[in-house]
């Protein structure tokens, strides 16, 4: 690789491939991939173990000095999230705790929370970045940004799939509508919301297979950083 130490971002709505491809970009090009979704549901899972309202900013605010959220790389470019030393990797990707996880990212302390946390990971080495402010707010001078996107009922027929496959399949309708909600939501938040950054390279993946995304994603890029 020519450069030294790049990141990219790339931001968009949920059920777009997002960690999916950027994981394996990641492994294409020997560099970290960053998962801060995970971050947002590990907060959104705290709450929902201790009882406390997602939407109360005061409740929330209080609960997190008590909390330690950390998160580890292994070798493999694998991701791990603890919440309190636990290992919550498999948790935070309940179905409940997404909607919790949406709720919380709209809270200024939350985003304030995380912020640097995510900052230090791209300071200590190359990385992809998958999330919904990235290129926005948590690296605006990101060497690549791409904003990855398709349309809602395509991404509600891959999660559909996806749950299927993990043999816990739901109607394609509630999905639907889960969907368009939190895309709602991280649209509409006052902070930090879901937006293309005007440097962003748009990808639309809605009439592109897995392969066909990630040799998009690669070329954008290659091009991008001269490679
Ligand atoms: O990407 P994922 O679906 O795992 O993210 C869960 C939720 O976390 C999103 O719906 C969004 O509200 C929030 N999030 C965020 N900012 C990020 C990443 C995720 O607000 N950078």
């Amino acid at each position: 690789m020519s450069m030294k130490h790049f990141a990219v971002a790339v931001d968009g709505p949920s059920g777009a491939g997002k960690s999916s491809l950027a994981r394996s970009v990641a492994r294409e090009l020997g560099i970290t991939y960053a998962d801060t979704g995970a971050i947002y549901r590990s907060i959104g899972l705290a709450a929902l173990r201790r009882g406390v309202d997602p939407h109360d900013a005061a409740a929330v605010e209080g609960m997190l000095p008590e909390l330690s959220i950390r998160m580890e790389h292994s070798e493999d470019g694998e991701q791990r999230m603890y919440l309190d030393g636990e290992d919550v990797s498999g948790d935070i990707r309940l179905p409940e705790v997404s909607m919790y996880a949406s709720a919380v990212s709209a809270l200024p302390a939350v985003r304030t929370f995380l912020l640097e946390m995510q900052r230090r990971l791209a300071r200590e080495q190359s990385v992809i970045m998958d999330g919904r402010d990235i290129g926005t707010v948590v690296l605006p001078e990101a060497e690549v940004k791409i904003y990855l996107t398709a349309a809602a009922e395509e991404r509600a027929r891959r999660r559909c799939l996806e749950l299927e496959q993990r043999g816990t399949p739901r109607p394609f309708d509630e999905v639907l509508a889960e969907l368009k909600e939190r895309d709602w939501n991280d649209m509409h938040r006052d902070v930090a919301p879901l937006r293309q950054a005007e440097d962003a390279i748009l990808a639309d993946t809605t009439s592109l297979d897995f392969a066909q995304s990630k040799t998009l994603l690669l070329n954008i890029i290659r091009e991008k950083l001269g490679l």
